[in-house]
C-alpha cells in the first residue's frame, strides 16, 4: 500500500498549497483573460492536462488535484459508491458551455493578443484578496457539500469541466494506439472477490471490467487503488500500447 500512502501525501500537499495554486486552475480566470484576448495560466493548464492524459491518463486527478483530495478526505464521512448513467454527462455539458464561451470571448476580443501566465495573479498568490477568499470557500465548500451528500468524488464524476478534456486526451491515445500508462488485467487469475471495485475512488466497476476483458474507463484516474488491493495480482498499471491485445497465455490485456 506504499503507493497509496504516497498518493495521499501528495494530495495532502496539494490541498495545503491551494492558497497559492487555486487561481492557476481557475476556469473563471480563463474566461476573464479571454475577454482581453489573454491566454492565462489556467488555459495553459487545461491544454497541459489534456496532453498529459494522452500519455499518462488522468494522473493529475488521481494524484495531485486539490479538489479530488478534498473529496477523498471526506470518504470517512460518506464513501457511498456513485451510480453512473446520464449524470456522468453533466460535466460534458459544462465543459462544452465553457469552451463555447471561451471561443466566443476570444473572437470578440479580436483573437489571442498575448500570453500572460500571471494574469489576475500578479502577486503569485491565489488567496490575496477578499474576493479570492470568497471564491475559495465557495469552491471548497461546494465540493465538501457534494461529497457529504452523495459519496465518492461526486464533483470529479459529474461536475469537473477539466475532466472531459483529459478524457478526450485519453480516448485520443486509445484511438492512436500510442504507448501510455494503462491498466492491465490477467482475467484468468481473478477470484471475483470484488475488492478492486470496493476500493475504486471513482466508483468504477473494476471487477466488471476485468470479467468483460476491457479495462478502459473514461472515469479512471490512474490512482492504482484497485491494483494495490487485489490479492491475486490480477491488475497492474504499466506502460504500453493502447491497442487491445492478448498475450501468449490468453490473458486479457486492455488499456485505460
Ligand atoms: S479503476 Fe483502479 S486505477 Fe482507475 S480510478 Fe479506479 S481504483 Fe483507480
Ligand atoms: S481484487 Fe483482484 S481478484 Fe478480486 S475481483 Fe478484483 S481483480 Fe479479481
Amino acid at each position: 500500500m506504499k503507493r497509496q500512502n504516497w498518493r495521499k501525501a501528495l494530495m495532502g500537499l496539494a490541498v495545503l498549497s491551494l492558497p497559492v495554486t487555486m487561481l492557476y486552475l481557475s476556469p473563471l480566470l480563463t474566461l476573464q483573460g479571454a475577454v482581453r484576448g489573454v491566454v492565462t495560466s489556467s488555459l495553459i493548464f487545461v491544454i497541459l492536462a489534456a496532453t498529459i492524459a494522452f500519455f499518462a491518463g488522468r494522473v493529475f486527478c488521481g494524484w495531485i488535484c486539490p479538489g479530488g483530495a478534498v473529496q477523498e478526505i471526506l470518504f470517512p464521512a460518506n464513501d457511498r459508491r456513485l451510480g453512473g448513467g446520464r449524470a456522468d454527462y453533466i460535466k460534458y455539458g459544462i465543459a462544452a458551455a465553457w469552451l463555447g464561451a471561451l471561443i466566443y470571448l476570444f473572437i470578440r476580443a479580436g483573437g489571442v493578443k498575448s500570453v500572460i501566465p500571471l494574469f489576475g495573479i500578479e502577486s503569485g498568490l491565489s488567496l490575496s484578496s477578499g474576493k479570492t477568499y470568497v471564491m475559495f470557500y465557495i469552491a471548497m465548500g461546494g465540493m465538501a457539500f457534494l461529497s457529504l451528500m452523495l459519496g465518492r468524488r461526486p464533483f470529479c464524476r459529474y461536475g469537473c469541466l477539466l475532466a472531459p478534456f483529459m478524457i478526450g486526451g485519453r480516448k485520443a491515445a486509445r484511438a492512436a494506439g500510442t504507448p501510455c500508462l494503462r491498466l492491465e488485467a490477467e482475467s484468468e487469475k481473478c477470484i471475483h472477490c470484488k475488492l478492486c471495485t470496493k476500493a475504486c475512488p471513482m466508483s468504477i466497476d473494476v471487477h466488471g471490467l476485468v470479467t468483460a476483458g476491457d479495462m478502459f474507463s473514461p472515469e479512471c484516474i490512474s490512482c492504482g487503488a484497485c491494483v494495490d488491493v487485489c490479492p491475486k495480482a490480477v491488475l497492474t498499471l504499466a506502460w504500453g500500447s493502447m491497442a487491445k491485445k492478448r498475450d501468449g497465455d490468453g490473458a486479457a490485456k486492455e488499456q485505460l
